[in-house]
């Protein structure tokens, strides 16, 4: 009954479905609806760069910045990466939103460096664009396009992306590196182990995700952690960054534990770019 009841409503079209509406056709609708959103956004030019700057630990200068992708759209508002990245995965959409990032950061490096202010930025760069395959080929294309030097750009990757595509992402990998752009771990420690890909590739850095530093001050287990992290990081000669840093506190433990670099809201939060060029004109950079 409640089956035949439901082939009526569907019949009768959407708007007979709030008879049945449960949690689940909400999620669906604002799913839906977020969807259509997110088709439009690039069109509609909502998509913004933040940038968010790393710093070396021992000498407080700035090593490069992050762009963070921000959604401000006419209907909802900010929307969070968290929340509309894995849609755009989803949906097919990332691979034209990465392009995007990828344009906009590389602009903005060639900005600053033509204000005197050499640095590099690193993009996010999703598992489905390594999928799609020619992440290299993008980048090398948008570098020469640009006359922008290869050590002021730089990606990160998550350990999810070798889960989905190994033998794709590591060949862009190596290409990437070959030709001199760094490339960084992300979220380390929180997917399926990546350590025999970062064994076997040169990679730049290993970013320690957030969620290990966070209770670094009160829980001795994860201070351990974290140690270790570092440890085995610089045992492959890579670079470590404390995702995360909020504290003072937090900041004094990562250098006592010879962590190379940090990002987090104690130094700064991801800020547009007029600000950020504000706050980097009174810091020492190393290029
Ligand atoms: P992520 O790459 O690991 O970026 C770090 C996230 O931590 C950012 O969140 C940043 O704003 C936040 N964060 C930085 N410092 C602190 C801190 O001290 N405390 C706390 N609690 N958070 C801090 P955001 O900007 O919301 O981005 C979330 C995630 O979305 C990113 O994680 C990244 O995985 C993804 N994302 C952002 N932009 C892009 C993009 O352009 N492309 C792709 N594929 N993914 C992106
Ligand atoms: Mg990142
Ligand atoms: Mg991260
Ligand atoms: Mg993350």
């Amino acid at each position: 009954c409640a089956d035949a009841a439901m082939h009526e409503a569907k019949k009768l079209g959407r708007n007979s479905y709030h008879f049945f509406s449960s949690e689940l056709d909400q999620q669906t609708r604002s799913r839906f609806q977020l969807t259509s959103l997110l088709q439009g956004a690039l069109e509609k030019q909502e998509f913004q760069l933040f940038y968010q700057p790393k710093v070396c630990l021992k000498t407080g200068q700035v090593t490069g910045v992050e762009a963070l992708l921000r959604w401000f759209s006419s209907e909802l508002g900010e929307v969070s990466p968290s929340d509309f990245i894995p849609l755009a995965e989803d949906m097919g959409l990332i691979d034209t939103i990465g392009d995007w990032v990828m344009e906009a950061a590389i602009q903005q490096a060639v900005a600053w460096k033509q204000a005197g202010l050499s640095i590099n930025v690193g993009v996010n760069v999703s598992a489905r664009q390594f999928q799609r395959g020619n992440v290299a080929g993008r980048v090398i294309g948008l570098l020469n396009r640009y006359a922008l030097e290869p050590q002021y750009f730089s990606i990160e990757l998550t350990e999810t992306s070798f889960m989905h595509s190994a033998e794709k992402t590591r060949s862009a990998i190596s290409e990437l590196l070959r030709l001199g752009v760094s490339v960084a771990i992300d979220d380390f420690g929180t997917g399926y182990s990546s350590l025999n890909y970062v064994r076997t590739l040169a990679l730049s850095q290993l970013k320690i995700d957030l969620s290990f530093i966070r209770n670094i001050e009160t829980s001795e287990k994860d201070r351990r952690l974290v140690e270790a992290m570092v440890a085995m990081a610089h045992a492959m000669d890579l670079e470590v960054i404390a995702e995360g840093v909020e504290t003072p506190q937090q900041l004094d433990l990562l250098q006592r534990m010879g962590c190379d670099q940090g990002q987090g809201y104690y130094f700064s939060r991801p800020q547009p770019e007029e600000t950020l060029t504000r706050w980097l004109q009174n810091r020492p950079l190393k290029c």
